[in-house]
């Protein structure tokens, strides 16, 4: 039988720093909503933020206003009250538990965040479907409410390869964003500005890969479960300098953890790719639970979601359309295949765990026969466990538990 251990969690001095930087991001926002000082775009998490961000808008991303109520468990009770409004309780439950807080007049930003009420009113919505079409009906329900512009971009899916043929179609999408913009935020956009902005989430991005890559050390210095508190300035501040000087820190104490044999798990034993969504509310439990298997779960698609390395500040609208379609969430099975190749090779992964994620089809790989091909070529076994993201009622804690047992079980006979 696998060996269960008692559970001793290895904490990451720098989440004090992280916590600081993002407490300064939502209170910035706040203010400006306040005070009307600067006006703010509200995003989709791999949309256009660069744009934004060069033409002076603070930028506020409800995907992880999603997230904080998923991780603060607030979603749950939220979800039903967006249903009550129409929108079904089957679709993506970011959107659900936002909207439903919203009409709460919930957030868990005021309980984070002395002084915050609500979240930040919107002066435009921006959207980019190359994730999933919810996020467009979502950003529509704030259009109305709030009477603000709703502007979008529109993505191919199922990319097999980013050609030619695609990305100009994308790169003028954004370009022609600029006229309405301008008009919103009363600035003229600047080329420059755009160049800066697009450099700055470059580096980001480049420093978020090492990050995440500090996990193919044996052991990994690093978990999955930290990876989806610690990638927040990859996602929100991106494009800023305050993302970098935040990874800087956190790399060079992972570094420390390499040289120092320190692995994020005592006593790793088995590497884990994580692919799917992660169940917020369920953070902790989950990682204390494979921490006491000798389990490490060491990357997932997930967290390197953030990683654009086709960003390239000579060429902004291009390598922006290019890095915005050349997501793994935007691909066709193939190349999604593929990429997880060169992943359980990094990794040196011995156990993929898929989450069919009920409310998420765009983050749940294991519906069309991937996890089966993928284990008869690579001979690695695959685990599909069922849940949410952020419903807590879709989720049997036991059944996960026992799976998860079991499949360590299995990869110890392995062995
Ligand atoms: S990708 Fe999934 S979780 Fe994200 S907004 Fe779309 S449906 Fe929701």
């Amino acid at each position: 039988m696998a060996e269960e251990k008692k559970v001793i969690r290895k904490e990451i001095k720098a989440t004090g720093e992280m916590n600081r930087v993002m407490a300064k991001y939502f209170y910035e926002l706040d203010n400006a909503a306040k005070t009307g000082e600067k006006k703010i775009a509200w995003c989709t998490s791999v949309g256009p933020a660069e744009l934004l961000l060069s033409m002076g808008f603070l930028v506020y991303y409800p995907e992880n206003h999603g997230a904080l109520l998923g991780a603060t468990r607030m979603a749950t009770d939220m979800i039903p009250h967006a249903n009550a409004l129409g929108y079904s309780p089957d679709i993506c439950s970011y959107l659900t538990a936002d909207i439903g807080a919203y009409v709460q007049g919930e957030t868990p930003l005021s309980r984070a965040f002395k002084g915050i009420e609500k979240v930040p009113k919107p002066d435009v919505l921006v959207f980019n479907t190359n994730q999933c079409r919810d996020v467009q009906d979502w950003f529509s329900f704030y259009a109305k409410e709030f009477n603000v512009p709703l502007l979008g971009i529109y993505t191919h899916y199922g990319v097999t390869d980013v050609t030619e043929a695609i990305v100009p179609s994308i790169a003028k999408q954004m370009e022609e964003l600029i006229p309405p913009l301008e008009e919103i935020s009363g600035n003229r956009f600047d080329m420059d500005a755009l160049k800066k902005v697009v450099g700055l989430s470059r580096e980001c991005s480049d420093l978020w890969k090492k990050v995440l890559e500090t996990a193919a050390a044996v052991p990994s210095p690093l978990t999955f479960f930290d990876g989806t508190i610690h990638m927040g300035p990859a996602v929100v501040l991106r494009g800023t300098q305050k993302a970098l000087d935040y990874y800087k820190i956190l790399l060079k104490e992972l570094e420390e953890r390499i040289e120092n044999h320190e692995g994020a798990v005592q006593e790793e034993r088995f590497r884990i790719y994580w692919e799917g969504m992660p169940v917020w509310g369920r953070l902790r439990a989950h990682s204390e639970l494979f921490s006491s298997l000798k389990a490490c779960v060491v990357a997932s698609t997930y967290c390197n979601s953030w990683i654009f390395t086709d960003f390239d500040a000579e060429d902004p609208f291009n390598s922006m359309a290019k890095a915005y379609t050349g997501l793994f969430i935007v691909r066709s099975d193939e190349a999604k295949e593929r990429y997880m190749r060169q992943m359980m090779e990094h990794y040196k992964i011995n156990g993929v765990l898929y989450h069919d994620c009920k409310t998420c089809p765009s983050n749940s790989n294991n519906r069309y026969g991937m996890p089966r091909r993928l284990e008869k070529e690579l001979q690695i076994p695959s685990l599909v466990i069922n849940g949410d993201l952020n419903d807590l009622r879709l989720i049997s804690d036991e059944q996960t538990k026992t799976n998860i047992e079991a499949f360590i079980e299995q990869l110890e006979e392995n062995k």
